[in-house]
Order: C-alpha cells, then structure tokens, then sequence
C-alpha cells in the first residue's frame, strides 16, 4: 500500500500530512497503513481529469458502454478478494458482502445499457413556431469530483462511478480513509481495461484531501455521499464556485407498522432494517411506529430476536451482524447508549458495548421514546432502534414526518390499499411496502428535507452528470 493513489493513469505514493491506518474492526488491530495525498496531488488529478476530458466525453458512447461492460466483468472476476476485503475492513457478514459486490456489478451493467441508449435521446424538438428548427443535446457535465463514505464503500463508489463515466465524464473519487483499499480495485480494473489516463482518478486522505478536492476550482460538480456536517461544508465550498452538487445525507427513517399484520414477518422487516451493516445505513429505519393494538405481541417478539442475533466476528459462519466498522462509530454509538440512560429511557434490548476485543454492540430496542429525546430525533448510525406508539394512520404519518431527514420509510400492513396511501404521504425520497430494503439499480435514492439533495441510481442517477443543451436554427 505505499502507492495507493491512482493519478493520470500511474499509481503513486501519497505526500499529504496524514497517516491513515486500516483497521480489521472485528479485532481492534491495523492490517495497511498508507500516507495521504496531498493538495497538489489533488490538484494533479483534477488537472489530469481536465485533460482527458475533450477526447472521452466525445468518445462514441458505445465504447463507453463496452468499458463499463469491463468493469462489471473484472469486478466479477475478482469477487472472492473484494468479498473477503470487506468482511475484514468493514467487518460484513459475508452474505452482505457478496450482495454488496452484485450491486455493484449490476450498476456497472445497468450503466452500460444506459450509456448506449444515450444517442437517441439527442432528438429534434417539434416547434410550434414556424421558420425554426431545434435539438436537443445531452452533454457530460465535465470533470466530477466523487467523495464517498465508509459504510457502502464498494457500492456507492459504483453508484457515482458509473454514471459520471457513462455519461462522458472524467473523475475524481476520494473514497473514505476508513476503508481505502476497496475503491483501489476500481484503478486496478480502470489500467487492466486501458481506460485512458486521467479518465478515472482516486486520492485518498482524510478531510484535509476531501476538502482539497471539493474546494478545488477545476470541478465542474461535486457528488458527495455522507454526514450532514460534512455535507454542509461540501455544499459551502461548491457555492463559492456557484457550482451543481449532489448531497447523499444522512437519514433517521421510520417504520410503521400497522395492527393487521403478522407480527413475527413484521419483526423480521424491522430487525434487517436497524441490524443489516450493524445498522450503519442512512436507510436504517431506526425510528419505529407501532400500532397499539399490536404493540404488546410485537414488542416482547422483537426484543427476543434481537437479543438472539448472533453478532461476532464476521468470518464465524453463523454469525449474523459483525462490529461497528471504526472506534469512531463505536464510541459514538457507546455515546448516545449512555445518553439514553441519562434520559431514563427504557430499554428491551441491548444498550451495551460488547465486552470483547473487536467494535462490537448489542442490537438495541429503547421503547416509549419520547419525541423530545436525543435519540428519536439525531442520525445513532449503530444497530440502536427506537419504538413509539400510534392510534391512528393519521398520526403514524405525523410522527413518521416529523423528522429534519427524509430519506426512506417502510410501511407494513396486510391492508394494502392503506400501505399505499401511507407510502404517498411519507416525505422520504423511497418507501418500501412489506419488504426488507431491496434497491433496484433501475429505482431511485436520495432523500428529501435534510437528507440531501438529486437522486442516484436509475435514469435520475445519469441526470446528474448531463447537461442538456439545446440548438436552435432560423430556417428562414
Ligand atoms: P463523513 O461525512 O464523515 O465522511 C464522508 C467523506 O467525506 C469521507 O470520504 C471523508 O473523508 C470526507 N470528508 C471529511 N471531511 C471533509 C471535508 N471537510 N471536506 C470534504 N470531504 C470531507 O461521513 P461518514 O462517517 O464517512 O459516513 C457516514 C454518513 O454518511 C452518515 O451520516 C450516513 O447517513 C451518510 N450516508 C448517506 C448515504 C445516502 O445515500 N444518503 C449513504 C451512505 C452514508
């Protein structure tokens, strides 16, 4: 690892200030250590992105599709490596690792299709004026700055990489310097494809190098998934420069569950949406809204499967949640357990760090929340859920809504004209409906209110790095 930046197609060692250590969080101990880069090799990769620039945005975007095409493969092709690298460096369960590497191979795939569709959409426009002609023309947006979190690292790298790159774009993606090993294998496949040099850069660093590159004058955006402080910042050195972004935020979403469901198929959709990546998703429904006349045989149903989750190290086969994936994370979570107990909540569930060597917590279950606590408002970003009461669907939406995020939801009901009617009420940017958190490259993400700003994935996800322009003519 003493070169892991990948700048105008060479790899390079880093010469910031910061020493990043890698961590195995399921045992406490660094496995890599890596320097930084620095702000002039932050600048050297923009400069290098400008440059390759003209000649890849004019690039037949069939060619573009077949490399992305080769992206897919090569991630396929290397699946067992970039699984394993995450159990460690994340502390995944395997089985979320491996679907973790699927979404990113059918982003790849899914992106590919898109780029080659992308010709026909350059269409004349009918006029209802005489004497003039006029065509639409979509065109990359230019060179993107792409700065990501930990949490996803593989996945939301891929859910920026692919658009900006099908859409002509040359990038810039600092990945998080909690895991910045995974990201490497985008560099390594860009060199294997013979991707042009400068087409796909990444630095890695810690905030100083982030804010080196979303301050940096040669962008022409900025996409940035993560915390809302950082969020913040990001947003304030892109309108110095008047320039677009995309805000992937953080969340603190709802699940409603209604009186006429099965309560144990009811449990087993709350318990994937607060314990799937140890709850370190800005999906995590961790705000629970439960029906009073299901509340008392649903809670006690919850707190045991809970308290019967096998979390450990995730390279034990039957483990079913892994550590939280930095100490950071660890003693933030520790942070609001302590919180809760000086707010008297009561807790069903866990509230505990794990005496063991690795970032482990208990799966946590505080119920009768009130609205005023800490802990029901503020992203915990730790398998720690939350659980009030509610009469009526009216107030189930009200409580769900009142929220300074609006990422996701998820309603469950065996009545499903409601379940429906609910789902368009909630200001979240995706609901599911009696479901676990299935994404579908061809759906949207991204959030309303505080949780962000633009949408990834599906067709809105190349949007984002297109600028439209139109040509008229005077035909006389
Ligand atoms: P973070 O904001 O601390 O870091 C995100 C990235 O920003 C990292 O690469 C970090 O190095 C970089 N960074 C830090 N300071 C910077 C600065 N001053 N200027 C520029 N870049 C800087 O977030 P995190 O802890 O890595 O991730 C957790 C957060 O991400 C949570 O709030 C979560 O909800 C959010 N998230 C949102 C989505 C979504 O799709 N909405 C997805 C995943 C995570």
């Amino acid at each position: 690892m003493t070169t892991p930046h990948y700048i105008d197609g060479r790899w390079v060692e880093g010469q910031g200030n910061d020493s990043i250590s890698v961590y195995d969080p399921s045992l406490g101990a660094p496995f890599a250590e890596l320097r930084s880069a620095s702000s002039a090799q932050v600048d050297e990769a923009v400069q290098a992105a400008r440059r390759a620039l003209p000649a890849w945005k004019s690039r037949p975007a069939a060619e573009r599709a077949a490399l992305l095409r080769g992206f897919a493969e090569q991630l396929g092709a290397r699946r067992e490596e970039l699984i394993a690298l995450q159990v460690r460096n994340n502390g995944k369960p395997r089985h979320e690792a491996e679907i973790d590497l699927d979404d990113a191979v059918a982003t790849f795939d899914y992106y590919a299709e898109l780029a080659e569709q992308l010709p026909q959409k350059n269409r004349d426009v009918p006029l209802a004026a005489p004497g003039f002609t006029a065509r639409t023309r979509l065109e990359a947006v230019g060179v993107v700055g792409l700065i990501v979190p930990w949490n996803f690292p593989l996945v939301t790298s891929a859910w920026k990489l692919a658009p900006a790159l099908a859409a002509g774009c040359t990038v810039v993606l600092k990945p998080s310097e909690i895991t910045p090993l995974i990201e490497q294998a985008y560099g390594q496949i860009a060199q294997q494809l013979g991707l042009p040099a400068g087409v796909l850069n990444i630095v890695n660093g810690k905030a100083e190098t982030g804010a080196a590159l979303s301050g940096h004058n040669g962008l022409d955006k900025l996409s940035f998934t993560g915390s809302n402080a950082v969020g913040s910042q990001v947003m304030r050195s892109a309108a110095a420069q008047c320039r677009p972004v995309t805000l992937e935020l953080g969340g603190k979403s709802a699940i409603v569950v209604f009186d006429d469901c099965d309560p144990d198929q009811a449990v087993e959709w709350i318990v994937a949406g607060i314990t799937w990546n140890a709850g370190q998703m800005c999906s995590a429904t961790s705000r629970l809204l439960v029906q009073d006349g299901i509340a008392d045989t649903l809670l006690p149903r919850l707190q045991a499967a809970l308290e019967k989750l096998r979390v450990g190290n995730p390279l034990v086969e039957e483990v079913e949640m892994g550590p939280l994936t930095s100490q950071a994370q660890w003693l933030k979570v520790a942070g609001y357990f302590a919180t809760a107990r000086e707010e008297g909540l009561k807790c069903l569930a866990g509230g505990k760090a794990l005496d063991a060597e690795g970032w482990f917590v208990s799966p946590t279950l505080y119920v009768d929340v009130p609205e005023t606590s800490r802990l029901w408002s503020e992203e915990i970003f730790g398998p720690v859920l939350c659980a009030r009461r509610f009469t009526t669907e009216e107030q189930a939406i009200a409580q769900a809504n009142d929220s300074r995020f609006g990422l996701v939801a998820t309603v469950c009901s065996a009545d499903l004209e409601r379940a429906e009617r609910v789902a368009d009420a909630l200001e979240v940017g995706h609901v599911w409906i009696n479901s676990v958190q299935a994404v579908f490259v061809e759906t949207s993400w991204g959030g309303t209110k505080g949780s962000g700003i633009g949408r990834e994935l599906g067709p809105w996800g190349l949007s984002g790095y297109l600028s439209v322009k139109h040509v008229t003519r005077c035909v006389g």
